[in-house]
């Protein structure tokens, strides 16, 4: 990397979000670790900061219009312009579709497709200034379809066509966009999940590595590292993809 660079990664305080935020820093960024209570990230950036890099927390809802641009503002005064976006937040509101509520529909749209135009229309401007960026958004193997996930999985699958046509619009000033579609990653987001099936977390954990063909449930870091390649410079030629990081080509 020939500057110090910034990036953006949302919902960083936990989970895929924060092994992303320490990737990065790792790999040379200075990065932005936001999250919807600020302080639940001043653990990630204390982490990142005894490590030597440089981080800031930010407290925002991405679903929040004038919040996420006051967030990106911030971000751009105190850390750098920001020329890398990770939008990684992310909730459930898991239900068959004959129980699913308007506010489950809603609330999963909010911040998963909602939160990602709002924080890439807000961060697109540090990029296309520099004549550089990265967009890299969380889609899901969920995206093909997923019982009791009908929000969930057109969230993820939308997140699929707005990370093409990012791409498409872009690319022209040197702005990459592309979509990681995990499958099962050890986070909170799946203990929810086992909590909901009524089984313990290290059962699901052993019934989904059986279904998995590499044998075992995926991490944090396993999507860290693919996020760390695609905002790479040399991935600069990869734009408008879907990755599938789940341990083999299925769902
Ligand atoms: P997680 O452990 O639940 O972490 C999600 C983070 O996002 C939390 O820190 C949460 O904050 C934050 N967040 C939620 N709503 C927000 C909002 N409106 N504004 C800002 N931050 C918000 O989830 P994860 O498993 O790491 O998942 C991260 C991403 O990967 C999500 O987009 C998820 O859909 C996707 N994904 C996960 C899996 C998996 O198997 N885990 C598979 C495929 C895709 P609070 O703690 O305050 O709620």
């Amino acid at each position: 990397m020939t500057d110090p660079r910034t990036a953006i990664v949302t919902g960083a305080a936990r989970g895929i979000g924060a092994a992303v935020a320490k990737r990065l820093a790792t790999d040379g960024f200075a990065v932005a670790v936001l999250d919807l209570d600020e302080t639940a990230c001043a653990a990630v950036v204390s982490q990142i900061e005894d490590a030597g890099g440089r981080a800031l927390g930010v407290g925002v809802d991405v679903s929040d219009e004038a919040g996420c641009e006051a967030a990106v503002a911030r971000v751009a005064a105190e850390l750098g312009a920001p020329t890398v976006l990770v939008n990684n937040a992310g909730i459930i509101r898991d239900n068959m579709l004959f129980k699913m509520s308007v506010d489950d529909w809603d609330a999963v749209m909010g911040v998963h497709l909602r939160g990602s135009f709002l924080m890439s229309r807000a961060a697109q401007k540090h990029m296309t200034e520099a004549g550089w960026g990265r967009i890299v958004n969380l889609s899901s193997t969920s995206a093909l379809g997923n019982r009791g996930q009908a929000n969930y999985s057109a969230a993820k699958a939308g997140l699929q066509g707005f990370t093409k046509t990012l791409a498409i619009e872009l690319g022209r000033f040197g702005v990459t966009a592309n979509a990681i579609a995990p499958g099962f990653i050890a986070t909170d987001m799946t203990k929810a999940t086992a909590e909901r099936r009524g089984i313990t977390f290290e059962q699901f954990l052993e019934d989904e590595a059986k279904e998995i063909p590499v044998g075992r449930v995926g991490q944090p870091e396993d999507i860290a590292a693919t996020a760390s390649f695609l905002v790479s410079e040399e991935a600069g030629f990869v734009s408008g993809q879907v990755i599938y990081v789940a341990g083999g080509p299925k769902a």
